[in-house]
């Protein structure tokens, strides 16, 4: 069974990139095209680790964040591309929000709430909420303008769940084993927590990408998952 997790391929080149991707793809269900290596290897790249990913869905995070018509003609680009699932912010906006769902044709558009590396003291200057209040906002507004999937921290699974109901894919990044180092993610969790708050989809990068096993961290991974599963 694949392991509900897409793994971050935020790697140094393309050769690295599809080495985690043919490594892990019939084992997981998403591979993550992130900005890095997406601005380097292009619509190619993603072509290519599509066909290395053994039916693994590909997540392009690109995470849009501009005007609605900017945002559609943004996405409108991608049409040939067709990933099954392309981020954008949730704090662009409702009418960006629905004029991404709108140019999306096919592609699931997942909103990011509030980035799982900022506290409550990084988002003081845009807005009076605690992080845990704004997220609830952002992921009630993303989905009433029409996202099927969001993007949040472990921590805010629950809360978000009982606002969105269960249709509605969460995605969640900010996924540490006890052992692993948590680097620059704050809002953390292990992968059992995630997923027995109600996670869909794990994002897990350089805890697997970094590791000196990383099919012996999957398998750690899987077992602590256990019956969860
Ligand atoms: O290496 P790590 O497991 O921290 O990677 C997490 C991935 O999830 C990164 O590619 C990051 O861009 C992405 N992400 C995140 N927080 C969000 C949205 C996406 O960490 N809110």
């Amino acid at each position: 069974m694949r392991l509900p997790i897409a793994v971050a391929l935020d790697v140094p080149s393309l050769t690295s990139a599809l080495y985690f991707t043919e490594l892990l793809g019939s084992q997981i269900a998403m591979v993550k095209v992130g900005l890095q290596s997406y601005l380097r290897d292009g619509n190619d790249g993603v072509v290519r680790i599509r066909d290395a990913a053994a039916g693994a869905e590909i997540f392009l995070d690109l995470k849009l964040h501009d005007i609605p018509q900017t945002v559609a003609n943004a996405i409108g680009s991608l049409k040939n591309l067709q990933p099954d699932v392309l981020t954008i912010h949730a704090s662009g906006g409702k009418e960006m929000i629905k004029a991404a769902v709108e140019a999306a044709a096919g592609i699931q558009i997942a909103a990011v709430t509030v980035l799982t590396s900022l506290a409550d003291a990084d988002i003081e200057v845009l807005s009076n909420f605690k992080v845990s209040d704004l997220v609830l906002r952002l992921a009630d507004q993303a989905v009433s303008a029409g996202c099927t999937a969001l993007v949040c921290s472990p921590q805010e699974v629950v809360g978000i769940r009982k606002v969105v109901g269960s249709g509605i894919r969460l995605i969640v990044p900010g996924v540490r084993m006890a052992t692993d180092s948590t680097d620059d993610q704050v809002r953390i969790a292990t992968p059992a927590s995630a997923i027995a708050a109600g996670a869909d989809i794990l994002v897990i990068g350089r805890p697997i990408t970094k590791a000196r096993d990383p099919l012996a961290q999957i398998k750690e991974i899987r077992s602590s998952l256990g019956e969860s599963l």
